[in-house]
């Protein structure tokens, strides 16, 4: 499962932000995925239980922000429809070939933490 060594990354990226702050609580990290990305959104939720586990981060929560790609046929425009079960690189209208735009993001986008409040 591949998702768990990117969730390992992504935990590691998020740790080191939140580092730079102070010795805080992770509570919720929020990711970009494109579709492109070859990752399954769910299985990364799952992955992240597993990869806190254990670490002060344990309950916080991993937040996917699913990107789709455009496809574009230079004659039939934006095409919103997907050949099934895979990724045919041509019109389904006309059968020219389509440009694919985005889709491929895997991107932190932004880390939220808890303040502890020091002793005094
Ligand atoms: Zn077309």
């Amino acid at each position: 499962m591949h998702e768990l060594s990117l969730v390992a990354d992504i935990y590691r990226t998020a740790r080191k932000a939140v580092d730079a702050h102070g010795p805080h609580r992770i509570e919720v990290v929020r990711i970009a995925v494109g579709e492109l990305a070859a990752v399954e959104p769910d299985l990364l939720s799952f992955a992240w239980e597993a990869v806190t586990a254990g670490t002060p981060d344990a309950g916080s929560r991993l937040d996917v922000d699913f990107r789709p790609a455009k496809q574009t046929c230079a004659a039939c425009g934006v095409i919103p429809e997907r050949a099934a079960g895979s990724w045919l690189r041509l019109c389904p209208r006309c059968q020219g070939p389509l440009g694919i735009e985005g889709g491929d993001d895997l991107d932190v986008l932004n880390v939220t933490f808890e303040e502890e409040e020091t002793p005094a």
